[in-house]
This record gives C-alpha cells, sequence and structure tokens, in this order.
C-alpha cells in the first residue's frame, strides 16, 4: 500500500500530465449544476452537456421544474441512459428545493443527500465546485486509480478511499486531486487497456508491473 506521501507525489504526477484537469460538466447556475450533475450518472460528462442547454432553457429555476411532470422532462433527456429515472429525480429534487430549502440549492452534504438521485459524490461534486467547501467526490475513475496504485486495499468501498484520499492528501488540494485522478482515469489509467507501459507511475504500481511484464 502506498504511503501518504507516496499518494501525494502520485497524484501530483497525475496533476503535471494533466495540468487543466477541471470541471467538464456545463451549468450556468447553482441549480443547474446540480442537475447536470445528477444526469452524469453514468453518462459521460460530452453526452449530459449536449443535452443540458435545451433544458435548462426550458427549466431556468427550481420553481419552473418544480411544476412540471417527469414526462414533460423526458424528451430532453432521453438521449442519456436511465433518463426516466432521471427525469423523476429532477422533478422530485426541484420541488424538495422549493418546498424545504426555500427554492436555494442547499450547501450541506445531509442536505444535499435529502434531494432526489443526490448520493454522495454527486452531492460533493455540489459542495466542492459551487461552495467552495473542501470535498473529495470519489466516482468511478477516483475508485479504480486508487484501488490500482495500492492507495487503498483492491476491495476498499468508495467511502473507505474517500477517507483514505482525505488523510493523505492536504485539505486545499482535495478538489484539484478529485480533477487531476480523473483525467488520469479518463485517459491514462483507462478501465480497459490502461496505458501501463507508457505511465509514469508504473516504478510504484504493482498491478501495471503485472500488466506489462
Ligand atoms: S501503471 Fe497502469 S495500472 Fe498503474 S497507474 Fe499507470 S496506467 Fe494505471
Amino acid at each position: 500500500m502506498l504511503t501518504n506521501s507516496e499518494i501525494v507525489n502520485a497524484i501530483h504526477e497525475m496533476r503535471t500530465m494533466f495540468p487543466n484537469a477541471g470541471t467538464t460538466l456545463n451549468g450556468d447556475t447553482t441549480f443547474h449544476f446540480l442537475l447536470a450533475t445528477i444526469l452524469s450518472a453514468q453518462s459521460t460528462d460530452k453526452s449530459v452537456n449536449m443535452v443540458t442547454p435545451a433544458l435548462f432553457q426550458q427549466f431556468p429555476t427550481p420553481e419552473s421544474l418544480a411544476k412540471a411532470e417527469p414526462s414533460d422532462v423526458e424528451p430532453f433527456i432521453q438521449s442519456l441512459g436511465l433518463y426516466r429515472n432521471k427525469a423523476k429525480y429532477l422533478v422530485n429534487a426541484s420541488r424538495k428545493i422549493v418546498t424545504d430549502f426555500n427554492g436555494q440549492v442547499p450547501n450541506t452534504l445531509k442536505e444535499l443527500t435529502s434531494l432526489a438521485g443526490v448520493g454522495r459524490k454527486v452531492a460533493n461534486v455540489v459542495l466542492a465546485e459551487c461552495f467552495n467547501i473542501p470535498a473529495f467526490p470519489v466516482d468511478t475513475h477516483v475508485s479504480r486509480v486508487a484501488r490500482r496504485l495500492g492507495m487503498v486495499d483492491a476491495n476498499a468501498t468508495v467511502l473507505q478511499i474517500e477517507k483514505r484520499l482525505k488523510e493523505a492528501v492536504p485539505r486545499d488540494e482535495w478538489l484539484d486531486a478529485h480533477h487531476a485522478m480523473i483525467f488520469f482515469g479518463r485517459y491514462q489509467c483507462t478501465a480497459r487497456n490502461p496505458k501501463c507501459a507508457q505511465c509514469p507511475l508504473l516504478p510504484v504500481c504493482k498491478y501495471g508491473q503485472d500488466n506489462v511484464f
């Protein structure tokens, strides 16, 4: 298993490789960014960004979406997987924002995760990106990279991964580290055929060494 300093060094290497890593989801307001993040579950950011401009135009505020029915939302997002469920999430989350939070997207993990379609990862993304509250969202890329590199046990849960990374990485670097790990997972340590032979982290990566040699 990597030590704290080895984890930090590995993430710095990823940041060097991907200095422009950042969010690739579009949203012109906190509310719209929340919607985009809910829609991104099991869909690529690119596919979400293709459908959101028309959706945002039709539903500019929580109040406007709260008045809609899921069937009104489905046509805007039907190119995305699970679109029927996602349409329900968007409407129900908007209704709760209006009734329980005075029309404002809340800014605590507990309140955010009380909204339909918002799990811990979505909530952490919104806290960090919209409210500048330090958080370390763990998605599929972060999980894969952390497990392969031995930052955590191969069977570590998402919660254990988040805890370990927060312990090792300085708090003011959490969001940048999250972005760097996502880009590294998306373009280098890919789910299928990771580019281990050309990876600068091969010397510290047992998974990669087993893959290459
Ligand atoms: S060596 Fe391979 S498995 Fe290890 S971090 Fe690099 S790409 Fe991923």
